[in-house]
């Protein structure tokens, strides 16, 4: 099933070239624009399983998964058959119901740290939210965050962000004004001392930390466990909440999360992606006497039209009951199948003479073009973006979809088979070779 020879994006580059006419740089959100690895996007038609089919009529095995929430796999056959029967009830009510409950107890029952939960649009109203939430609850304005950490496109975050803002070399972006990011303060992933030296500068005045408990903004880089275990001791002191942001990680490396995988309890977590089947949802929650100064228990405002909307719970809801089927087996599977690809890739670079490291936890997964350890964006930036982005244009040639660019993380799903796995490595065997 090699897609080699006959690989034509002819279609795709039609509907692109349209669309750079109708949208910003042809896209809806930047890093589909595949502005750092060139080559032009691919527009796909459909997504089914593991796979994603383009408008040319290429199948892909899909490392990208709508960059998270396809878990169970595209376009799940029970989360459809859900959808479908919710859809004939209504797509948006605008009044509470009883998904909203079914899903906050799915989500207070995983997540160690929440105890009640606002649902919202997106990980990023997700994010400025919490933002706003520690901000109430604790007097201060300061927050503390990562380079190369994403925290969603509030103004607040758009500090040294990764991700998006890495790969287009935009540092900060313009529009932001500097009283918004003034009191955004940044420290250095996995380097406990550059947290406690802002701690030390500005004590009792910052009234949060924001993290991604395993980064994936800055490609795949685990945190130690010692190193959240002291970020929780220093927050605990100083009276800061401390919220892990498990947009992306968040019943993706555990069912509980990331903090259910390193037994860091934080005191917020914000979710998105997986908790939304692939419907637009996100969610901020904690400590009940935190989420208690959300409106209208509380003075701080935040709300939604489709908040809560009944067919985003839906497919959250379901996708969440086939992760914990079978003793969560979906998780092992993940599991293996990241294990598998990315040693075998490892393994290829080595063969080829290619400096390269990488890693997984479960359903997430990434490498870097640079001899490791990469333990923080700084180092995550000796990787070979030139070498990376001919990588990239040479797996899609060969049919398998990765992610667009260096600092991102590649992400596994439950339908992925060993022949899907066996499929990439002989792709990587042969574009490895070709660079
Ligand atoms: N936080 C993290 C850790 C993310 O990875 C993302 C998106 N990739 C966001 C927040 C923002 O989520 P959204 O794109 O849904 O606004």
């Amino acid at each position: 099933a090699t897609t080699t020879s006959k690989h034509t994006v002819t279609k795709s580059a039609e509907i692109m070239k349209e669309a750079q006419d109708l949208l910003p740089g042809g896209v809806n959100s930047p890093v589909r624009a595949f502005k750092s690895v060139g080559g032009g996007p691919i527009v796909f038609d459909k997504v089914k399983g593991a796979y994603a089919f383009d408008v040319d009529g290429n199948k892909y095995v899909d490392y990208v998964g709508s960059w998270g929430p396809a878990i169970v796999g595209h376009a799940s056959d029970e989360v459809n058959e859900a959808l479908i029967a919710q859809l004939a009830k209504g797509t948006s009510f605008g009044a509470p119901c009883a998904l909203e409950n079914e899903l906050a107890k799915a989500v207070i029952d995983a997540v160690p740290s929440v105890e009640m939960v606002r649902f919202c649009n997106s990980g990023t109203e997700a994010c400025l939210s919490a933002l706003r939430t520690m901000r109430a609850y604790t007097g201060r304005e300061k927050v503390l965050k990562f380079v190369g950490c994403y925290h969603g496109h509030a103004d607040s975050f758009l500090v040294q962000a990764g991700s998006g803002v890495a790969t287009l070399g935009l540092p900060d972006s313009p529009g932001v004004p500097s009283a918004s990011t003034a009191p955004t303060l940044c420290a250095t992933y996995n380097d406990i001392e550059s947290v406690r030296e802002i701690f030390k500068a500005n004590k009792g005045e910052i009234a949060g930390v924001f993290i991604e408990p395993v980064v994936g903004n800055s490609g795949f880089i685990p945190p130690t466990k010692e190193f959240l275990q002291a970020l929780r001791e220093i927050t605990e002191e100083d009276g800061a909440v401390l919220c892990f942001d498990e947009v992306m990680t968040g019943f993706r490396i555990s069912y509980g999360g990331a903090q259910e995988h390193f037994g860091v309890t934080p005191d917020m977590t914000t979710m998105g992606k997986v908790i939304g089947g692939g419907l637009p949802v996100g969610a901020y929650g904690g400590k009940r006497e935190i989420m208690d100064v959300v409106a209208p228990a509380g003075p701080m405002y935040q709300a939604g039209t489709l908040s809560g909307n009944p067919l985003a719970m839906t497919a959250g809801l379901k996708t969440l009951e086939i992760l914990r089927r079978d003793d969560r087996a979906g998780y092992k599977h993940m599991d293996r199948q990241t294990k598998k690809l990315v040693e075998g890739i490892l393994e290829l670079g080595k063969k080829h003479g290619h400096a390269m490291t990488g890693g997984s936890i479960s359903g997430m997964f990434g490498f870097f073009f640079c001899e490791g350890p990469v333990n923080c964006f700084q180092d995550a930036e000796k990787t070979d973006t030139a070498k990376f982005a001919k990588w990239h244009r040479g797996m899609l040639e060969e049919g398998v979809y990765l992610a667009p660019s260096s600092y991102e993380a590649g992400f596994m799903s439950m339908a992925h088979t060993d022949e899907d796995i066996e499929f990439t490595l002989k792709a990587a065997d042969k574009v490895l070779a070709s660079l």
